[in-house]
């Protein structure tokens, strides 16, 4: 397949001009640019452009209003609430995250609670600069009904990501982000686009046999990763998502949207932790440096996020490389002529 390199400052500013096209005002386009243009820099091109038509779509169809403004509201003295009145998740992420550090600061322990809002995004994004400012930090949001819970044959969970991130003074944070799938649904997407085959046991088909064609996969179900323990997972996920914080589960998602092939409307949930508030102010960094430092000494362990720092750092110097026929089609959404 053609590929285009961009510079990630180029994929941003394409990200934007589309978005700006189609009805996003600036703030709503520079918050989901970002979160575009930090997917593709870290390696995780199934949130990175290949979403950009999808957030379109959304626009165009009128089910996301890509000028609206979230609002914040306190609920308890530990929670908080930021509604997104409709607007895609990045600025409702953004908009909560200062007041949710300072009030981890000021508790020991906060969460925030997400409603209202069109989610579409890789969720380290929104734990790295939580966790960048010395706090620990979950997130957690559902998805559409794409994986059959263990034992089912048919789709019912969201592929339902969780992200944990925990401080490491001058060193880089540490942030596990996986979906509570086998594998996240955009891969398997990217997959059947490019025609090759995924791993066996990443899903079933419509009649429920397990297959390792993407297309038919995506016409079954999703499989949980490690079996009951990872539907166990999605399980959490959506009870947080959905029934602790009045916002939908995944079935009722699918029942609200309009198919337009854009982020689903739900909700998310992010947990924060000053790690100076629970018993060890001194040594909690010193003391879990060391954990990692034992880790790190195991022959074939590697930190979660290493990949993607790697890619990071190597985008930042050299850029990235698009699919053309992506590049073109969002270059059209933009309203701009096709790249050379
Ligand atoms: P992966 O399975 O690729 O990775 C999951 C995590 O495991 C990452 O933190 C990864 O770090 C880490 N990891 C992978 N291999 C190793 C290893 N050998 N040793 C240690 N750690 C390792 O991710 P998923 O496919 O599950 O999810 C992809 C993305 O999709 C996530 O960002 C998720 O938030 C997003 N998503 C979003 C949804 C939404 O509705 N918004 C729905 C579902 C998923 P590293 O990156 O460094 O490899």
């Amino acid at each position: 397949m053609d590929r285009l390199p961009l510079s990630v400052k180029a994929v941003r500013e394409l990200a934007h001009a589309a978005l700006r096209a189609n009805g996003c005002d600036e703030e709503n386009a520079g918050a989901v640019a970002t979160v575009v243009a930090d997917a593709e820099r870290d390696g995780c091109p199934s949130h990175g452009l290949f979403r950009l038509p999808g957030y379109v779509a959304s626009l165009k169809s009128g089910k996301v209003n890509g000028k609206a403004r979230p609002s914040l509201e306190t609920l308890a003295p530990g929670v908080l609430r930021v509604k997104g009145n409709g607007g895609f998740a990045p600025l409702a992420l953004q908009h909560g995250r200062a007041p949710l550090i300072e009030l981890a600061r000021k508790q020991g322990i906060a969460a925030e609670v997400l409603t209202d809002m069109y989610h579409f995004a890789a969720l380290w994004t929104e734990v790295e600069p939580i966790v960048e400012q010395g706090i620990i930090a979950f997130a957690f949001t559902s998805y559409l009904p794409s994986v059959a819970p263990a034992g089912a044959k048919r789709a019912f969970l969201g592929t339902n990501p969780m992200a944990f991130g925990w401080p490491r003074g001058t060193r880089p944070p540490m942030i596990f982000d996986q979906a509570s799938a086998a594998m996240a649904r955009g891969e398997i997407q990217i997959a059947a686009r490019d025609g090759h085959a995924v791993r066996q046991g990443v899903g079933i088909d419509a009649d429920g046999n397990p297959t390792t064609d993407p297309a038919s996969i995506l016409g079954g179900a999703q499989l949980p990763f490690g079996g009951y323990k990872g539907s166990a997972i999605a399980l959490m996920v959506e009870l947080l998502t959905g029934g602790l914080i009045g916002e939908s589960f995944a079935f009722e998602s699918a029942q609200r949207d309009n198919k337009d092939g854009g982020p689903p409307c739900g909700g998310e949930l992010l947990l924060a932790l000053d790690p100076a508030r629970f018993g060890d102010p001194e040594r909690w960094l010193a003391h879990s440096e060391g954990f990692f430092t034992e880790l790190g000494g195991l022959d074939g362990a590697r930190l979660p996020g290493d990949r993607r720092r790697a890619n990071r750092e190597k985008s930042m110097r050299g850029g990235v490389e698009i699919p053309a026929a992506l590049v073109n089609d969002i270059r059209k959404l933009a309203g701009l002529a096709p790249a050379a």
